[in-house]
């Protein structure tokens, strides 16, 4: 599997919680409940749900690379 680079538009996320839900091995929530990669987790850990993760956005704030 090629590299991949997880992108959120934090200027669009509203913070509703659905990547955490979807992928909490990637994802995590910030203090004020908008979306943050876990740290050392920017290439998506492997996991099967990034894209799940990115689908379940309503704002489609997480864009996911190939590198
Ligand atoms: S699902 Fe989208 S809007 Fe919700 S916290 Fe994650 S990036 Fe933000």
């Amino acid at each position: 599997m090629s590299p991949q680079r997880i992108d959120i538009k934090t200027d669009v996320c509203i913070g509703a919680g659905q990547c955490a839900l979807t992928a909490p091995d990637v994802f995590t929530q910030d203090d004020d409940g908008f979306s943050q990669v876990l740290p050392g987790r920017e290439d998506g850990n492997g996991s099967p749900l990034l894209r799940e993760a990115a689908r379940a956005c309503p704002v489609a704030a997480i864009s996911i690379r190939e590198e």
